[in-house]
């Protein structure tokens, strides 16, 4: 393709997300397909002699169109949102047309330059503390992108395991690394997200799950207990992830009690704000964080629900000396002149080589405003407590999740397989598209406030949906 194509095919291709965008409701939220189905359509060798793009572009909307399952469509409202919107598109098309890799400073200054500018704006939008900031006063902080909150919670991990080897070899220098680390213990809940465990897997590190409260909110007593009874056996404590925004049900840790307890212990807290975080944009709900000043790092992913394109997870670390000190390797072909003045992000995490993602997150944060951004928010918040007030007012149904953010988690009342029974029909019909989650025990269905210009009326439909259902299913109980 020459450039005189790509300009017709490109300008063809904004039109085709446009119309989609537009329409994409009209379509059916999930495929109805089965496994295998695409290798039925499309040839299992690629072609040897270049193929017309208009014969590709056929193929998207008759063989891939029918496997997609539409994130955007307002009838989605599994798991988490998936950011998305026309700045952001922009953004990583620009990027993409630059394809400039930014490892190290040298490698393309203003890739770096704009990562830590932006970063210290959404930082400060979320409240962090000074410290966080790259540009704060005497400030050894900084944020980073990455391409995952697992990725976020892996480095952070890695990061306070290289902290607690390095102190431990203060005192015991002619101990084996390997014999130091079999001593090493992390925390979270139970209700911290699966990849705290991976990451643990990966570090070698071992892991206790701890329970959280009735609220499921990790408290700072039962750390405190934890640790008492680990060291009593010899282990040593290194760090504790704690989650504001729990993937199964939106619950918070009780940051301003672990917080203290973790600082106090000289562990590493690390808080994974995946999907909440975003919202800290909004000062009302900055009292959910209360207790961050005592954490180490923090993540949040704009590619959740910050209307930006994945992948982009934004961390924050209070000392970026201590992260980059378990991830510095330094060959001499990435070696340049301004090392010791600027910052190389290659040091800040696993991958070498880094897009230029900033760039999608300046756009929007800049065409939305923080006032945009905010109202996106807030708007999210006030349906998800519509929908939970439709599952209040219907006494078949109870709401089991305290509705802070755009989730909520409802039920039947009554037996687990009556919920997974009422689920499955749901979304076997494509009418919706929901999960499920285990909250105390209980199967529950989680709805989840996800497309960009959701509305009171697409919630009363899901809510009709629901209930239709539910109707349904009752009354064949009854037979
Ligand atoms: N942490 C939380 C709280 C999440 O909800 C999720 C995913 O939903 C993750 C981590 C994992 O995110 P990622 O897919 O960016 O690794």
């Amino acid at each position: 393709m020459n450039s005189k194509e790509f300009r017709n095919r490109g300008k063809e291709m904004v039109d085709y997300i446009a119309e989609y965008m537009e329409t994409v409701g009209e379509r059916r939220v999930t495929p109805n397909v089965e496994p295998g189905y695409l290798k039925d359509l499309l040839p299992l060798e690629a072609p040897v002699k270049g193929e017309s793009w208009d014969d590709i572009m056929e193929d998207v909307e008759t063989k891939i169109m029918p496997g997609v399952t539409h994130w955007q469509h307002p009838r989605f409202h599994a798991y988490f949102p998936s950011g998305n919107s026309f700045p952001s598109i922009l953004g990583d098309m620009l990027s993409d047309g630059l394809g400039s890799i930014g490892f190290s400073w040298a490698a393309s200054p203003a890739c770096t330059e704009l990562e830590t500018i932006v970063l210290d704006w959404f930082g400060k939008m979320i409240g962090l503390p000074q410290d966080f900031l790259a540009y704060g006063k005497n400030s050894k902080g900084g944020g980073v992108i990455q391409s995952s909150a697992s990725e976020c919670v892996l480095v952070a991990m890695l990061a306070a395991r290289a902290q607690m080897i390095k102190q431990l070899k203060t005192v015991h220098p002619f101990v084996e690394d390997g014999v130091l680390l079999s001593k090493l213990i992390a925390y979270c809940s139970k209700e911290a997200h699966s990849c705290v465990e991976k990451a643990a897997m990966i570090s070698f590190v071992k892991l206790r799950i701890l329970d959280p409260d009735e609220e499921l909110s990790l408290r700072g007593s039962t750390l405190q207990q934890a640790m008492d009874e680990d060291r009593a056996m010899g282990l040593v404590p290194f760090f504790v992830s704690c989650t504001i925004g729990t993937t199964s049900c939106c619950s918070f840790d009780n940051l301003a009690e672990v917080g203290p307890i973790a600082k106090e212990a000289g562990i590493w807290m690390h808080v994974d704000g995946a999907y909440a975080g975003n919202a800290m944009i909004c000062p009302e709900f900055q009292y959910l964080i209360k207790g961050i000043e005592h954490a180490m790092s923090f993540n949040t992913n704009p590619n959740k629900w910050l209307l930006t394109n994945f992948d982009i997870s934004t961390m924050w670390v209070r000392d970026r000396f201590k992260l980059t000190q378990a991830m510095v390797v330094d060959p001499l072909y990435l070696q340049h002149t301004h090392s010791d003045n600027s910052i190389d992000y290659r040091h800040w995490g696993i991958p070498l080589s880094r897009r230029f993602r900033a760039l999608k997150l300046w756009f929007v944060i800049r065409n939305y405003g923080i006032e945009g951004l905010q109202n996106y928010i807030r708007n999210h918040c006030r349906l998800a407590k519509r929908f939970s007030e439709h599952v209040q007012n219907d006494s078949r149904f109870e709401v089991c999740n305290i509705v802070r953010m755009g989730l909520v988690c409802f039920r039947l009342k009554g037996l687990n397989e009556r919920n997974k029974k009422l689920l499955t029909n749901i979304n076997a019909s494509g009418k919706l598209h929901m999960v499920p989650a285990s909250i105390h025990g209980k199967y529950v269905i989680r709805f989840c406030v996800v497309a960009q210009d959701a509305s009171e009326s697409d919630i009363d439909y899901a809510w009709d949906v629901v209930t239709d259902f539910a109707t349904e299913l009752l009354e064949a109980e009854k037979l």
